[in-house]
């Protein structure tokens, strides 16, 4: 018998109101019994939507690996209600998580500390410091608070596919591996948190994200490293499942010097080509008339690319193209994490 589709309950809380309305306590009261049960359930975040379970229950954050086909080589995210329940988390609470999290929390940073012995190894894939992040999503924090559980959840996709920023992204990639979807409309900041190792001096970035270095320099009160290696996204050394091939469309993607040029070249050899146009020169007018082209402006502030990026990469999916070529980034710090989910996206591997 094929599993039955999972239930989306939509969750909202409008702005001016104390207390989200009594529909939306009662999801997040179901969602809370699944995640004691050992289930999981998928959760927005203002990062990407979720896919959660108890993080102290080795079962269920199996379950977790199982339903995204995830290498248990690739720890996970473990999410908490506040500064308190991420130090019981914790073995020892570094100087430069309590100034991150003091200043930047709740929000898209997760600091990398030595873990306790609480935490069962498939988490942080048997090693010895595990990744805490406070959401500022505050339905998210509210459903943390009010089951008192620590919720393990990567992005709610299948591995390696284009992460959920969406209720309806989720439904599409995971289908019945998860029962109780919460819709909270879209994902504001769009991309991934920013990933800070805070067991190392000066702490060290392993992944860009929303937060810049200077937010976290600012916060830390000295210097922070960007990732060692030379890759564009850097290749995270004590981030061990961070493979270059992530976040990929099924719709293979370029990264190419001379876009244009690209774009004149696939088209002319007979293929549906779908265009990422950061600037509209001549030459991308002169093609965009094409029967075989989707253009797709993107923003110019790095910020509300982020936010589109991933729904542009799902949405383009769905039209039957050939290719996906987008224009390179600007190189400024300040696109490091667009050029870095770009990048992945655009590793060659199918
Ligand atoms: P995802 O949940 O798919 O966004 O991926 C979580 C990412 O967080 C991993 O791929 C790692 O890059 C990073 N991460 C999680 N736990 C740890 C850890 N203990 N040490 C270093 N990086 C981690
Ligand atoms: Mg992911």
């Amino acid at each position: 018998m094929p599993r039955p589709l999972p239930e989306i309950v939509r969750i909202d809380w409008p702005a001016g109101h104390d207390a989200p309305p009594t529909a939306t306590d009662a999801a997040l009261d179901r969602a809370a019994a699944v995640l004691r049960g050992g289930g999981l359930v998928a959760v927005p975040t203002e990062t990407v939507y979720g896919l959660a379970a108890d993080a102290l229950d080795e079962a269920a954050v199996e379950g977790i690996f199982r339903a995204k086909g995830r290498p248990a080589t690739n720890p996970l995210i473990v999410h908490v209600a506040d500064v308190a329940m991420a130090r019981s988390l914790a073995s020892n609470w570094p100087e430069a998580a309590d100034r991150i999290t003091a200043s930047l929390w709740p929000g898209p940073v997760t600091v990398v500390v030595p873990k306790a012995a609480a935490i069962p190894d498939a988490v942080t894939a048997g090693g010895p410091t595990v990744a805490l992040r406070c959401p500022a999503h505050p339905l998210a924090r509210r459903l943390i608070a009010r089951s008192g559980i620590p919720l393990a959840a990567p992005s709610a996709n299948r591995s390696e596919q284009v992460s959920p920023t969406t209720a309806h992204h989720v439904l599409e990639s995971l289908g019945s591996k998860v029962s109780l979807i919460l819709d909270g409309g879209p994902c504001d900041r769009g991309i991934e948190s920013t990933v800070i190792d805070c067991t190392v001096t000066p702490p060290r970035i392993l992944r860009p994200g929303p937060l810049a270095r200077a937010d976290l320099e600012a916060a830390v009160g000295g210097p922070v490293a960007w990732p060692s290696g030379g890759h564009a996204g850097g290749e995270p050394a004590r981030s061990p499942g961070s493979r270059a091939r992530h976040y990929c469309p099924k719709t293979p993607l370029e990264l190419p010097a001379d876009p244009a040029a690209r774009v004149a070249g696939l088209l002319a050899a007979g293929n549906r080509v779908g265009w990422l146009v950061l600037s509209a020169d001549e030459r991308a007018r002169s093609l965009a008339g094409s029967r075989d082209l989707v253009v797709v402006p993107m923003p110019a502030d790095p910020a509300a690319y982020a936010r589109q990026l991933y729904a542009t990469l799902h949405a383009l999916d769905q039209r039957q193209l050939d290719r996906l070529v987008a224009d390179p980034p600007p190189t400024d710090e300040a696109w490091r994490a667009v050029t870095d989910r770009l990048s992945r996206a655009a590793e060659a591997g199918s």
